[in-house]
């Protein structure tokens, strides 16, 4: 391998964002505190939201908002199978039910019309997911979610720098963004809860910190009132200042961080298409901003003369990294052996889901990238296949 390693994301962290991260170990003050303050005020005004709660990453924050809704055993939570697990392991680990809704065959979003048919007495909350920094259609879902007075949760984790009809995401309602090293914006680990729900952000606040009356970090003190009282068990899913400060940087430069990736991105699907048997997503046709959070593909084994799992493989023998966002959850084993004895025996119609699982791969896309490093991939997968 003569050139460099092209991995699949690098974080967009620069000089400033080192410097400020060293700042905030000289300071004496690494865990939440000032910055993570400052980061939830930079979001706030950045999303035109009423609250925004920092958290130790989007996992824990739905862990949260799932307890806050008093979701339990024997609820259903409406989500797609196609999307990270860790939303399915909560929905799992409280005692509810996972129901798998279907995805779009093309943009992999799911949609009201999917979801309304599922809708039961049982159903606590709805949790669709904003696909590969595209927007869901949120109008016609706040609809549905208002006809069932159902709570919605986006699943915002790639949707940072996304806008649905010129509003970024988190305006409309409760959402949760991850800051997670691959996503657009990142503090290594973390995560964002946006909601116009004062009492869902008091009551998430709360329980990401013991269960403590205040926060870890007293704006007038900077230091915890030692004398708070747990008001009810809680737990540790608080994010660190030295985690925070790397955030506050990358989120004033969201503009120039999407317009990079949306480069990229339509510069690889201008060159995909000389490809057969490689098709990237559709872009949803509801007014938006794409933030091209990932570049998926799918691979057609037919045409392509190659299966995602043997592209993957030789594209890292090239020197280029690529993943699976993601392999759908009703095909991991706890859940493939668990689905139907356990949740009941609801035979999930996921063909859309279950076609793409198999052949969708995400392919290099970070703001450090060139177009040079775009046209490497595509020679390299021309070379893979023969074309
Ligand atoms: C990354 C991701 C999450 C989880 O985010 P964490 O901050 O890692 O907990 C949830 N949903 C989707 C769709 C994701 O991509």
């Amino acid at each position: 391998m003569n050139q460099q390693f092209l991995p699949l994301c690098r974080p967009a962290v620069d000089e400033q964002d080192i410097q400020a991260v060293v700042d905030v170990l000289r300071s004496g003050w690494i865990t939440t505190g000032p910055k993570s303050a400052a980061l939830e005020q930079q979001v706030k005004e950045y999303t035109h939201t009423e609250h925004v709660v920092s958290l130790s990453s989007a996992s824990a924050g739905m862990h949260l908002v799932l307890l806050a809704l008093g979701i339990g055993p024997g609820d259903e939570v409406i989500t797609p199978s196609l999307t990270w697990v860790s939303t399915i392991n909560l929905i799992t680990l409280i005692g509810a039910k996972p129901v798998f809704v279907d995805v779009d065959a093309d943009t992999l979003m799911t949609d009201a019309q999917l979801i309304e048919p599922l809708i039961t007495p049982r159903t606590k909350a709805i949790i669709p997911v904003h696909y590969a920094g595209a927007s869901l259609d949120l109008n016609a879902l706040y609809a549905l979610g208002e006809k069932y007075n159902l709570p919605i949760i986006e699943d915002a984790a790639h949707a940072m720098g996304c806008k649905y009809k010129g509003r970024p995401i988190g305006q409309t309602g409760t959402c949760l963004f991850s800051l997670h090293a691959i996503k657009n914006i990142t503090t290594a680990e973390g995560g964002l809860l946006t909601t116009h729900d004062a009492a869902l952000a008091e009551r998430v606040r709360r329980l990401k910190f013991h269960g403590l009356g205040v926060d870890a970090f007293d704006r007038e003190t900077q230091g915890r009132a030692p004398q708070a009282e747990v008001i009810e068990p809680g737990f540790k899913y608080n994010m660190p200042d030295i985690c925070a400060v790397l955030a506050l940087g990358q989120l004033s430069r969201i503009e120039q961080i999407t317009n990079k990736r949306t480069l990229l991105a339509q510069h690889y699907r201008r060159q995909l298409q000389q490809l057969i048997g490689f098709t990237p997503l559709s872009v949803p046709t509801h007014p938006h901003t794409h933030c091209w959070h990932l570049l998926i593909v799918r691979v057609d084994q037919s045409k392509a003369g190659i299966n995602r799992d043997e592209l993957i493989a030789h594209l890292k023998v090239e020197g280029i990294g690529a993943g699976i966002h993601f392999k759908a959850a009703h095909t991991q084993k706890y859940y493939r052996e668990n689905y139907d004895t356990k949740f009941g025996a609801i035979t999930p119609n996921l063909v859309n889901t279950e076609f793409n699982s198999e052949q969708i791969c995400s392919l290099p896309l970070f703001p450090e990238m060139e177009i040079e490093d775009v046209d490497r991939v595509i020679s390299a997968i021309k070379t893979i296949v023969g074309q």
